[in-house]
């Protein structure tokens, strides 16, 4: 598929014969967490892997290497799933990867100096309304309560350009995630991952802007889900929303019943 292409819907067409001549024994199947297993909800400490979707992943679990990579700490997800992945990566792929514990550590030693240095750049009234969340190896800081959005925006901004050393900056729906410089993305996890595990191919879903970092490898081994449609999005296929993940990971488990036989 041609990288300008819009994604296809992979529930038409030819979408699940592409996904069925795709996957084979070897394939790792990697996932974001919040949005793509989990529905998103306005408490994000009160998310939970609905039951039909913990069971297909579970029996998926089973008989292939499953992989989840997702903003949160590994801490925190873990709190929330409630099965075990053979690779748990955490903060869009700066923590949890194996061989990167050491320089994990100094991500999280950027991190604290950047937690320092916002307690001076915020005045006191915004560090009330913002919520500045530590997740180890990247911060976030979120402004939906922040009262005026715009404004709490752009002095955001303003006190994120003056951090030393400059983060990468990735916006989301009132939140800013700062990575520090180095950190390896969710795209590049995935292919060490792929090393790692021998994997000649992979499967990847997810559904914002961070997973972006897979899609836009352009990777002819990885073959990737965005959920929910979006314009700009360099996914090859789409779901319509989280509901239809139950439907995916039941034809994934369905493709790999056949090599049983
Ligand atoms: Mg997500």
């Amino acid at each position: 598929m041609s990288s300008n292409q819009p994604s296809t819907y992979l529930f038409e067409k030819n979408g699940c014969s592409a996904l069925d001549n795709f996957i084979d024994r070897e394939t790792l199947f990697a996932f974001d967490l919040d949005g793509t297993l989990v529905p998103i909800v306005s408490d994000p400490g009160a998310i939970g892997i609905p039951d039909p979707v913990r069971k297909e992943i579970a029996v998926l679990n089973e008989q292939a290497f499953v992989a989840v990579i997702t903003g949160r700490s590994r801490l925190d997800a873990l709190r929330h799933l409630a099965f075990a992945p053979s690779f748990l990566i955490g903060n869009h792929g700066a923590e949890g990867l194996p061989g990167w514990e050491s320089r994990t550590q100094e991500f999280v030693c950027t991190v604290k100096e950047w937690q320092n240095q916002l307690a001076v750049l915020l005045t006191d009234d915004y560090q009330r309304r913002v919520v500045i969340e530590n997740k180890g190896a990247t911060l976030s800081l979120h402004y939906r309560h922040a009262g005026n959005i715009k404004e709490a925006h752009a002095l955001i901004l303003d006190a994120v350009r003056q951090l030393v050393p400059q983060p990468r900056r990735i916006s989301g729906k009132c939140i800013e995630n700062l990575i520090p410089e180095g950190a390896p993305d969710k795209g590049f996890a995935l292919a060490l991952l792929m090393l790692q595990t021998g994997s000649p191919n992979a499967f990847f879903t997810g559904d914002d802007e961070t997973d972006e970092d897979v899609f836009r490898l352009q990777n002819k081994n990885i073959f990737t889900v965005r959920v929910g449609r979006s314009k700009g999005s360099r996914a090859q296929y789409h779901l319509r929303g989280q509901r239809e993940i139950v439907r995916l990971l039941h034809e994934i488990n369905r493709i790999l019943a056949h090599f049983k036989k």
